[in-house]
């Protein structure tokens, strides 16, 4: 059994999960889909490796928000809990606000600053992208079909 270093869940605990390395790429989302996927003015995200990830209690229902990624919540108490692309090598992402610890996981980066709100002020400061800003992302995500309604 390897130790966990983050561990987190659902409001309900039906669903709990561990990652087994500090959280990395501690991020907020702004763009639509991550905003219409929390019903928030953002996602908040901290991911590992795949294999750095296991859902430890229960099973999240998982609904696929595009052709290209799965977004995973509590099929109880319906907590948005997860992120993550259909690729081997993608990280696998916990909403920040699920872990039981969201101070170990404190923001470096924003992304989607394109749907960003405008009376949204929120850690400034950090490095801000919009969507494809760089060149293998754009073609990636040229493939990208939103499955949301
Ligand atoms: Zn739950
Ligand atoms: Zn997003």
């Amino acid at each position: 059994m390897r130790e966990a270093v983050a561990t987190g869940g659902c409001q309900c605990g039906a669903v709990r999960y561990a990652l087994y390395v500090t959280p990395e790429n501690s991020h907020v989302c702004h763009c639509r889909m991550c905003q219409r996927a929390t019903g928030g003015l953002f996602a908040a995200l901290a991911g590992a490796k795949k294999a750095d990830f296991a859902w430890t209690k229960g099973t999240p229902v998982f609904f696929a928000s595009s052709n290209l990624a799965r977004r995973g919540f509590c099929g109880e108490c319906g907590t948005p809990l997860s992120f993550a692309y259909d690729l081997p090598e993608a990280r696998f992402y916990v909403t920040i606000g699920s872990l039981d610890d969201p101070e170990a996981a404190p923001v470096i980066k924003q992304y989607g600053l394109e749907s960003k709100l405008s009376y949204v002020r929120f850690c400034e400061e950090l490095p801000q992208e919009r969507t494809a800003e760089d060149a293998a992302a754009q073609e990636f995500l040229a493939k990208m079909q939103s499955r949301q309604a």
